[in-house]
């Protein structure tokens, strides 16, 4: 039976964490870490994780707040929501949820653009990701991060490790690529354009899965003994969650595998938070 890379075990102990610490500043009399969050229109989905992301800032004794924005906002509304933000001096981290509404996704970029690098708890800003490739301490991209924590925590070695990313997105992708060379891992990217996909996936000791394709990946794909890192959350119908491998069949053949839900999902939110609480020891010199 392959090992289960429970991502609600381990978000649990790094939010146990954080409450501490955002518990010792209040007790030296310092003021709580603050994520805002800006939610524009009300996509179902969107509106989930917005939730989830208040409620766990709460957990962690950390400040929040939403500003809701409606559907047919102009660019204009989201630039100025990002600016009062950017000049709240009480405001440690600023998320823009996505997607946007369709109306402004050609804004989107230069909608992340503006937020303040320093508060860019999503470590999507130009000037992060650019830190992030160069090795200096910066937000990081939540998802890609947790899946470094989820790996190490778990004790499955990166280091000389052959590791094979598909999907090449700037939130998970991109941003992997980096971290895994960090951790001395030979890195491998594919994408919908790779020929042959399996004969990648097969070679893979770390394969992480980020393509948004219900049950993609089956058993003929993966090595034995690999370990398996599946990003995909879809959703078939009603509240059921799948992800991108086909746990079933891929389980029995490999060393670790993260479910779906329960896996990646968790640790997003944990390192949402850790950004927020880095991004607010940073501004206050701490
Ligand atoms: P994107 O749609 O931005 O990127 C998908 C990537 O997968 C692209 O690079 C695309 O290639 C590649 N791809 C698509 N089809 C194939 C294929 N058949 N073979 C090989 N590569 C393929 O998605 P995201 O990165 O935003 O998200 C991916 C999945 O992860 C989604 O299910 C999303 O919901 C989930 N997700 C989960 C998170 C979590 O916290 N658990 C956080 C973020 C995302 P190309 O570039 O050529 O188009």
């Amino acid at each position: 039976m392959a090992v289960l890379l429970d991502g609600k075990i381990l978000s649990r102990k790094i939010k146990d964490d954080l409450l501490k610490k955002a518990e010792q500043l209040r007790a030296s009399g310092k003021r709580p870490p603050k994520l805002a969050v800006i939610l524009v229109g009300a996509d179902p989905a969107s509106l989930i994780y917005v939730g989830r992301k208040e409620k766990a800032a709460t957990e962690c004794a950390f400040e929040s707040k939403t500003i809701n924005l409606p559907d047919n906002s102009s660019f204009e509304d989201v630039k100025s929501a990002i600016e009062d933000l950017n000049n709240d001096d009480s405001v440690d981290g600023i998320l823009l949820q996505l997607p946007l509404p369709e109306s402004l996704k050609k804004h989107e970029k230069d909608l992340l653009n503006l937020i303040n690098p320093e508060k860019d708890v999503d470590g999507l800003h130009p000037i992060n990701v650019g830190k992030l490739s160069l090795g200096e301490d910066a937000p990081i991209a939540c998802t890609s991060n947790g899946i470094i924590h989820l790996l190490k925590n778990n004790n499955i070695e990166i280091d000389g490790k052959h590791a094979v990313i598909i999907g090449r997105s700037n939130i998970v992708g991109k941003p992997l690529i980096q971290l895994l060379l960090r951790e001395n891992a030979t890195v491998t990217v594919c994408h919908s354009h790779t020929h042959n996909l399996s004969e990648f996936t097969k070679s893979a000791d770390i394969l992480i899965v980020a393509i948004g394709k219900a049950n993609y990946i089956t058993a003929d794909m993966v090595k034995e003994n690999a370990c398996i890192v599946d990003v995909g959350i879809n959703r078939l119908g009603g509240r059921k969650i799948t992800g991108d491998v086909d746990f079933a069949s891929v389980e029995p053949k490999v060393n670790a595998i993260t479910p779906v839900p329960g896996g990646v999902g968790p640790m997003t939110i944990a390192m949402l938070l850790s950004n927020t609480l880095n991004c607010y020891l940073r501004r206050e010199n701490l």
